[in-house]
This record gives C-alpha cells, structure tokens and sequence, in this order.
C-alpha cells in the first residue's frame, strides 16, 4: 500500500471543526479511488491557541523543526491574529518562515450557491497571489516610535523627502526575483492545465518601480522562459492556442471580474492586491466558506481555509467546512492523487447541489435544508 504522511494543524475557532470534518471527506476520498491501495497518514503537528496552552508558545519550536525537517505537505486551519498589537500573524510568520512565496486560490462557481452575479458560472480563475514581500513583509514602525522618528530624519537628510513626523511607517519591497518565481508558477500551471491566459495585476501606474516592476518582470519571464508557448495580449491571434499573458491595473481588474469573468483565468498578482482579489472573487462566487487555497514553496505545502477563525459560530457546529475540505482536494491533486482530488470535488458539488447545506449558504438558497457542520460532511461522504 502507498502511505503519505500529511501534517495538519487544527487551527483555532472553528479550526478543530473543520479539520475534523475535512480529515474524514479526504480519507473517504482516498479509500473510494483506491480501494485500500493508498492511504493518508495524519500527524498533528501543534500552533495557535492548543499550542500556547499545551507549550506556551504559539508557535513551539518542535512544530517548525518538524514541519522544517520531515513535511513536504501539510492541511491548516484557521490561525488567530489579534489587530493591532499582541503577536504578529502566525499565517504570515509561517508563510515566510517557510518561504511558502506563491498562495494559489482557484475561484469556480457551485451550481445552486447563491451569488450577487447574474452568471456566476463564468468565474473560473486562479489567482496565484506572491506571499512574502511586498507591505505584508512586516516591516512597519509604529507613529512617533523612535525607528520612525529615525527613518523620518533619515529620509529628510539623505534624499530630501519630507514626511509627517508624525506617521506610522511601513516599507514595500517587492524584488525581480521574488516576482518571476511566482509568474513562473503562474505559467507553468497554466501550461500544464491548458488554461488560457495569465493575467499579471498590478498598480504600477502608482508604484512604478514596485508593481511596475512586478509587471515588466512577469512580461519579461513569459518571454525568456516560455517564449513560444507564451503570447502577449496584443499579439494573440483569434483563437489563440498558445498561453496568453496580459495585464491589467488592480482597480480595473476588480471590476472585469465583475463585469466580464469570462475574460480572465489564470492571476497572478502581488501581495495586497492578491489577498483583496481572492476574498472578492470568492464573494462573486458564494463566499469564503467555499473557497480553497494553497501556500506552496519549495520545500513545504501548506494547504488552508482561505477564511478565518470566525470567532462569531465557533463551537456551535454552524461553519461551512468546503473550503478547508476543498483545500484538501488541492493537497490530493498536489500529491499527484487525482482521482481522489476529483471525487472530493465532485462529492462536495453534489453535497450542495442536493441542497443540505450549513448556514451560510442555506439563507440564501430556496428549498435548501439548513444542516450542521458534521451533518455536512457526512453528506459529502455520501454523496462519493
Ligand atoms: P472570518 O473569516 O473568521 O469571519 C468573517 C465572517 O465570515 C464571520 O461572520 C464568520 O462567521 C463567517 N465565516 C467565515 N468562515 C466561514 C465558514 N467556513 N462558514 C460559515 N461562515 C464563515 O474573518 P474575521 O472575523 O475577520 O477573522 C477572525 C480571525 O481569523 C482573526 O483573528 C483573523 O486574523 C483570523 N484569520 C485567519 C486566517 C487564516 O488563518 N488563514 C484568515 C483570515 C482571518
């Protein structure tokens, strides 16, 4: 039999819900394409809130080493982050602590959901969002601190720039590097999907050499490296078969999706616009508690709930587990276990399109029965 070991992090609020919920679809998936000859291996691996009462920390040394040294994938849950002071994000330590520089979240409708868009069932994008750089970098300095008060002064003396005294400060770097490797994945799914364009999102006709750059360095990656598979907006031809790369500015591309979703497929953006475009596309869809995402390096996978802790329904069996059970569909297909990606799919499109679904979606779907996280799950499993 073939084993692969997936680490999971249970998450805080509804987290330890949905991972329960998740775990089972994914191994019920498994057994139905396999029949016995492949199997997860579930190791939890400690953070958040279990973490700091177990440990102390929040993020204990022994969950790094091991998910530094022994993980190749892992399924998370939602972590907390306090606004405003206390710890900084556990998400954003572990995406740049492991270096998890692309998050792919795909966006595709459910029939029967219900959406403020007329045709919902023309979003089917993929928004390939760069991770570590950009202002979610963490390098910001409080107002009236004495770093900013010394980068103030800084920037006065050596180059002539004159800022508030007063202002809180935060840095934006976004590298060439750091851009390509993540348009390169960007093009590679596409090709390998056969999708048909990637669009890069940018404000560079703001931050010039920030996301300008991030524009002209995606451009020029498609041409170096993918030269004849890859062709620029202008120069496709009706019909194109090959992949083509275009570009749009961010406040323009929030309101195509709306307007013309068929349009656009592959994204790939940078860090804030990326996380605003996901959360609103998923909204054009149905929502957050549908949609999967993935925060993938080099070395390490890491496979999330794109939404939150919702402090709000935690603990009363009321959360939508799709979106983490989708997430781990991304983990199957991640492993090459395609089969058992496409049943958890599939099964969770069955699920609701019967109509038994949580409270999320069940205010908004006629002749929809409202039923339970648990419930839910046990719905998808029947629906394989
Ligand atoms: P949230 O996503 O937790 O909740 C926003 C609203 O959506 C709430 O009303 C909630 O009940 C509802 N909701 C969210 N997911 C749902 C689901 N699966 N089913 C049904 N309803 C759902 O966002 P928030 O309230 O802004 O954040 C709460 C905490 O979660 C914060 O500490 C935040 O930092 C954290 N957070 C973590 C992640 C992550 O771990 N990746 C992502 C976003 C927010």
């Amino acid at each position: 039999m073939e084993t692969k070991k997936v680490y999971f992090i249970e998450g805080d609020g509804v987290g330890p819900e949905v991972m329960r919920v998740a775990r089972l679809v994914l191994d019920r998936a498994v057994q139905q394409a396999y029949a016995g000859q492949k199997q997860l291996l579930w190791e939890e691996v400690l953070a958040g809130e279990k973490a700091r009462q177990k440990t102390g920390h929040s993020l204990p040394k022994e969950s790094l080493m091991t998910l530094r040294e022994e993980a190749s994938v892992a399924l998370k849950g939602p972590l907390t982050t306090p606004v405003g002071s206390g710890f900084r994000s556990l998400n954003v330590a572990l995406r740049q602590m492991f270096d998890l520089f692309a998050c792919i979240r795909p966006i595709r409708y459910f029939p029967g959901v219900v959406s403020p868009l007329k045709c919902p069932e023309l979003v089917d994008m993929v928004v390939f969002r760069e991770n570590t750089e950009d202002v979610y970098a963490g390098i910001e300095w409080e107002a009236k601190s004495p770093e900013a008060e010394k980068v103030i002064a800084f920037l006065r003396k050596e180059l002539g720039i004159e800022i508030d005294p007063a202002a809180a400060l935060g840095l934006k770097p976004m590298t060439e590097s750091g851009s390509k490797r993540l348009v390169r994945k960007a093009i590679e799914y596409g090709l390998k999907k056969n999708r048909r364009s990637v669009t890069l999102v940018h404000k560079g006709n703001i931050m010039k050499y920030t996301e300008g750059g991030f524009r002209r360095w995606g451009y020029e990656l498609a041409e170096r490296e993918f030269g004849g598979r890859c062709v620029r907006e202008e120069q496709a031809a009706p019909g194109e078969e090959r992949l083509v790369i275009k570009d749009r500015i961010a406040d323009n591309m929030f309101q195509q999706a709306l307007i013309n979703p068929r349009d656009y497929d592959l994204i790939a953006t940078s860090n804030l616009n990326g996380d605003y475009l996901s959360d609103a596309l998923a909204a054009q869809v149905g929502g957050l508690g549908l949609a999967p995402g993935a925060n993938i390096g080099d070395s390490l996978a890491l496979f999330e709930a794109t939404h939150g802790t919702a402090p709000d329904i935690a603990g009363r069996d009321r959360v939508n587990p799709s979106s983490l059970i989708l997430s781990g569909g991304m983990l199957l297909e991640h492993l090459g276990w395609d089969e058992a990606a496409a049943i958890t799919v599939a099964s969770v499109e069955k699920a609701i399109r019967e109509g038994r679904v949580t409270a999320d979606l069940a205010r908004g779907m006629p002749g929809s029965q409202e039923c339970g996280c648990r419930e839910f799950g046990d719905c998808v499993c029947g629906c394989m």
